[in-house]
C-alpha cells in the first residue's frame, strides 16, 4: 500500500463524519497523476507554500504600512495564525488538516500592497472591480507558475475564494456564503479571530491604542490578555460546533462570544483602520496605486517593457490590476520613486 493511501485510510478511520476526506475530492480542473506520498490537500499546501506570491506576503502590510519595529504583523504573519488557529480548530472537530491548513496558507495570496487600502484604490479604478478573494483565487489558478496556475483541488480553491466577505458574519448563515466544506468555514472564522486579536495586540504596541480602551464588555467575556482572548474564542467556536453538529452541520459560536467579538470587531473599526493616524497614511499610499495604474493603462507598449513581455494576456486593466495586485509595499515604493521622482546626479 502506498503511504498516501494508508494516510487516507486514516482519514477514513479517524475523521468526524462531517470532515471532507481527501480521498473524495472533486479533484483538480486538470487531471493529474496521484503523488505517491501525499493526499491531493496535503500536495497543495505544498504548492501553496512553494509559490512566489506566499513569499511577498512578508512585505505586504496588515494594519501598519511597512512597519519599521520587528514585532508588527505582516500579511505573513497574519496568514500564520489564522493557520495556527484554524488547525487547532480543524484538529479538536477532526476535520481535515491538511484541507484547513491549505485554505489558511493561501486565503490572503491576493492581496495588495498597503493592506484594505490598496484593495480599495483598485475596486474603485478598475472597471471590474477587485476584491481579494477572489484574487487569491486567480493568483492560484492563472498567475503562479508563469501563467500556469498552481492547479489545486475544488475545495481548497472554494475556500479561499469564500474566505471573506468584509466587515460580513464570522459564520455566515445564507448558503450562497458558506464554503463547500466545514474546514472552509473554520478558516473563515480563524481569520476573524486573528486578525481581531493581533490587529488590537499592534495597535496597543503601535499607541494609537491602550489597553484599558478595550471596551469593558469584551474584556469580561473574552479575557483580559491577548492570550486569554484568543483562548476564549477558539474555545467557544470548538465546544459550541461539538455540541450542535449533529442537529446542525455547520460551524457555529454562542450568541455572548459572538456579539462580544463583533463589539470588539467595530471598536478596531472605529479607533485603529479608520483612525485620522493609520487611514491618513492609507490616502496617501493609495495615490501610488492610481498613478502607478494611470501610467500602465495608459501606455500599454511601456507597461509590456515594464513586465518583461511581448504581449497581454488578458485586457490591459486586468493585467495592471494584477500587476498592482502583486506587489509588496516596498517594491510599489520602489517602483513610484523610479518612475515618478528625480533622482539625484551622483557624478562628482
Ligand atoms: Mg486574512
Amino acid at each position: 500500500m502506498l503511504i498516501r493511501e494508508s494516510l487516507e485510510e486514516m482519514e477514513r478511520k479517524t475523521f468526524s463524519p462531517h470532515a471532507q476526506l481527501s480521498s473524495t475530492t472533486k479533484g483538480r480542473a486538470k487531471g493529474e497523476r496521484e503523488c505517491d506520498l501525499r493526499p491531493p490537500f496535503q500536495r497543495d499546501r505544498d504548492r501553496i507554500i512553494h509559490s512566489k506570491a506566499f513569499r511577498r506576503l512578508k512585505h505586504k502590510t496588515q494594519v501598519f504600512l511597512s512597519p519599521t519595529g520587528d514585532h508588527y504583523r505582516t500579511r505573513l504573519t497574519h496568514t500564520l495564525e489564522v493557520s495556527q488557529i484554524a488547525r487547532t480548530i480543524s484538529r479538536g472537530l477532526r476535520f481535515n488538516e491538511d484541507l484547513t491548513e491549505a485554505i489558511a496558507l493561501g486565503h490572503d495570496l491576493g492581496h495588495t500592497p498597503f493592506g484594505h487600502a490598496g484593495e480599495e484604490v483598485l475596486n474603485q479604478i478598475s472597471p471590474d472591480g477587485f476584491s481579494h478573494p477572489e484574487q487569491s483565487l486567480r493568483v492560484v489558478d492563472r498567475l503562479e507558475r508563469d501563467g500556469r496556475g498552481l492547479n489545486l483541488t475544488y475545495e481548497v480553491r472554494d475556500g479561499i475564494v469564500e474566505h471573506s466577505k468584509g466587515k460580513g458574519e464570522i459564520i455566515p448563515q445564507h448558503p450562497s456564503e458558506k464554503t463547500s466544506t466545514l474546514e472552509g468555514q473554520v478558516v473563515r472564522a480563524a481569520d476573524v479571530i486573528a486578525y481581531v486579536n493581533h490587529d488590537l495586540d499592534d495597535a496597543i504596541r503601535a499607541g494609537v491604542i491602550r489597553e484599558d480602551d478595550i471596551p469593558d464588555e469584551c474584556s469580561r467575556t473574552l479575557g483580559k490578555t491577548h492570550g486569554e482572548r484568543i483562548d476564549t474564542m477558539v474555545k467557544d467556536v470548538l465546544y459550541t460546533t461539538l455540541s450542535t453538529l449533529d442537529q446542525r452541520i455547520s460551524l457555529s459560536m454562542s450568541h455572548r462570544v459572538i456579539e462580544t467579538v463583533l463589539k470588539l470587531r467595530d471598536f478596531l473599526y472605529e479607533r485603529v483602520y479608520d483612525s485620522e493616524v493609520v487611514h491618513g497614511d492609507f490616502v496617501k499610499a493609495s495615490k501610488i496605486l492610481i498613478e502607478l495604474y494611470e501610467k500602465f493603462t495608459g501606455d500599454v507598449d511601456f507597461f509590456l517593457r515594464e513586465i518583461g513581455r511581448d504581449e497581454l494576456y488578458d485586457t490591459i486593466d486586468k493585467c495592471v490590476c494584477d500587476y498592482l495586485a502583486g506587489m509588496t509595499d516596498r517594491y510599489a515604493f520602489h517602483l513610484y520613486e523610479r518612475m515618478f521622482l528625480p533622482r539625484p546626479w551622483s557624478i562628482l
